[in-house]
């Protein structure tokens, strides 16, 4: 048996088409289903819907042999006990600093000064400053970071960036790119070993559709 673990939204619908490539189907969707495990039309394969940032963790301990997360939550996690062979290249987004459209970011870096930064991404943050050489006190929080800057909490975010659109209605500008993102099949490092024959033509499978 091999388990796939999926986080419902973006990355379930656009791994769907991958799965098809490689011959599966869920028998019901995970939007539509309460159920948290989806079985397939393949007896030896099942899909778990876990939150996005769960994904590294069950597939780290081995209650799933295969998942898909993205490049953002892996980076956060640590990626310990996954092996990442895959770029997806779905859910494709970047990570971003933003400020609000008064704020002089350049200006700011300029003189040195102590930027307070809200994010949920406090390590990937933590790391493009140091980087930088800038001084950052981060504030963690766990959504709807736009709102930070505009109240007062913070002078920068660190966020997802698509089409750009929720800066823009929330008045906000990105001012810096901290890393491309793009959603990455991760397997279970044991599972790669002592599963192979059920899990390399996976692999296979989905990086044909990739390519
Ligand atoms: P959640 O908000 O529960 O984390 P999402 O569907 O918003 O779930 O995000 C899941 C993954 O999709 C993220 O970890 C990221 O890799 C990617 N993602 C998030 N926001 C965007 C976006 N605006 N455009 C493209 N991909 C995104
Ligand atoms: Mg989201």
């Amino acid at each position: 048996m091999i388990t796939i673990a999926l986080s419902k939204g973006r990355i379930f619908d656009e791994t769907v088409p991958l799965l098809a490539a490689a011959g599966i189907a869920t028998r019901e969707d995970a939007e539509t289903s309460r159920k948290l495990i989806l079985t397939t039309n393949r007896r030896d394969v099942r899909v778990i819907i876990v939150r996005a940032t769960d994904v590294p963790t069950y597939v780290q301990y081995g209650a799933a042999d295969i998942g898909v997360a993205g490049k953002d939550v892996l980076d956060e996690h640590g990626g310990n006990g996954v092996y990442q062979p895959l770029d997806l290249k779905i859910a494709r987004c970047r990570m971003m600093v933003a400020v609000a459209e008064g704020y002089d970011y350049q200006q700011a870096v300029r003189q040195g000064a102590r930027l307070r930064v809200a994010t949920k991404y406090v390590q990937t943050a933590r790391e493009h400053f140091a980087t930088k050489g800038v001084h950052v006190d981060l504030i963690k929080l766990y959504g709807s970071m736009e709102l930070a800057p505009l109240v007062g909490l913070a002078d920068a975010i660190v966020d997802l960036v698509s089409s750009g659109n929720t800066l823009k209605a929330n008045g906000l500008r990105a001012v810096e790119e901290v890393a491309p993102v793009s959603a990455r099949l991760i397997v279970n490092q044991a599972s790669l070993k002592l599963k192979r024959a059920l899990v390399q033509p996976l692999l296979d499978a989905f990086s044909r559709a990739v390519a």
